[in-house]
């Protein structure tokens, strides 16, 4: 499989700064939102492998017990967040709407290099040229906003839909792509793209947010064989360890609200082995040490000292998420797999 680490994080330090403006409201919205999960019933299976989920929690983040799949090495919420009332506004508040200045930037730094790697894995690792895959069906699931759509129309691509779920995302990405460019979920994930023909299946930072993984994969397992897919995850990382130490501070990766669930590299190898999917790019970089900055920001001292500690230390980060990137410590996963 062919491994890359690391990227620029200039969009990374951005997104932090803009955590750090809304700290007060968005921690006080996911204390609320593990008020809420305390509230729903135990899960009884791991919803990556089914195995029956454990009596009591492995550990506690934020003051909601999570457990550690035996089975599977799967993170997940001992409460199940499956059984709770929708809330609505989760997506809209967690993932507020973009500005087209922003929009531009993150295009650039996030949505086109993601589209050239997959391109450029395929190419490498397949033999597949670069204006056949993009002339092939795409389908993203949680299409978001619609960036990663447009990044493949900027780039040549003719045949590509989005399918999601958030009225209010779906409502983004239609402004931005039309109307037939996206559709709303209407039934089982696993059926909708077994049943799309797509020949690509793209799914950044969506898998986590699936209440039964194990279904979802065995439909993928049901994909012809060939297809393509590419997805990111969220992994239980130093991100999420610093989060547990900071209680004061808005916890990105494991908010008890829209994130009730984590990969690990062991649940990720078990979820393409449950699809059938053989990897063949693997991409490890993560905003586990911008976090870092963030938090020792919000918890150090007003001090001119203390400031200009945390000056060099923001001129560190990129390094130091390089270390932690190459010891498989970051935040998170991009995979391109290949259906077997
Ligand atoms: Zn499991």
């Amino acid at each position: 499989m062919k491994q890359r680490f690391s990227k620029r994080s200039a969009v990374a330090q951005e997104r932090q700064r803009d955590f750090m403006q809304r700290n007060d409201v968005l921690n006080g919205q996911s204390r609320t939102a593990t008020d809420r999960l305390l509230q729903a019933p135990l899960r009884e299976r791991c919803p990556l492998c089914a195995s029956p989920a454990p009596d009591g929690p492995d550990f506690l983040h934020r003051g909601a017990p999570y457990f550690a799949c035996a089975e599977c090495g799967h993170i997940a919420s001992l409460n199940d967040s499956a059984r709770l009332a929708p809330d609505p506004d989760q997506y809209e508040e967690v993932y507020p709407a973009l500005d087209l200045e922003r929009r531009k930037v993150r295009m650039r730094d996030i949505y086109l290099p993601k589209l050239d790697w997959v391109l450029d894995v395929c190419v490498s690792e397949l033999g597949i040229a670069r204006e056949e895959l993009l002339g092939r069906e795409w389908l993203e699931i949680g299409c978001g906003e619609g960036l990663f759509l447009e990044a493949l129309k900027m780039r040549g691509a003719t045949r590509f839909s989005g399918l999601g779920v958030d009225d209010c995302m779906l409502a983004r990405s239609r402004e931005l792509l039309g109307e037939d460019c996206v559709r709303t979920l209407r039934e089982p994930l696993g059926r909708a793209v077994a049943g799309s023909g797509a020949d690509i299946v793209a799914a950044w930072f969506v898998l986590e947010h699936v209440f039964d993984l194990h279904d979802l994969a065995l439909d993928l397992a049901g994909l012809p064989s060939g297809t393509l897919f590419c997805f990111a995850v969220p992994v239980y990382g130093v991100s999420a360890v610093l989060e547990s130490a900071c209680p004061g501070l808005y916890p990105r990766t494991l908010d008890n609200r829209v994130h009730t669930q984590l990969f690990t590299d062991r649940s990720i190898s078990h979820f393409m082995k449950l699809a059938g999917l053989r990897g063949i790019g693997e991409w490890i970089f993560g905003q586990d040490a911008a976090d870092m900055a963030r938090l020792l920001e919000g918890s150090g001292g007003e001090s001119d000292v203390c400031r200009n500690v945390m000056a060099g230390f923001g001129r560190a980060v990129d390094d130091l998420q390089a270390v932690l990137d190459r010891h498989g410590l970051a935040d998170s996963r991009h995979v391109v797999a290949v259906k077997e």
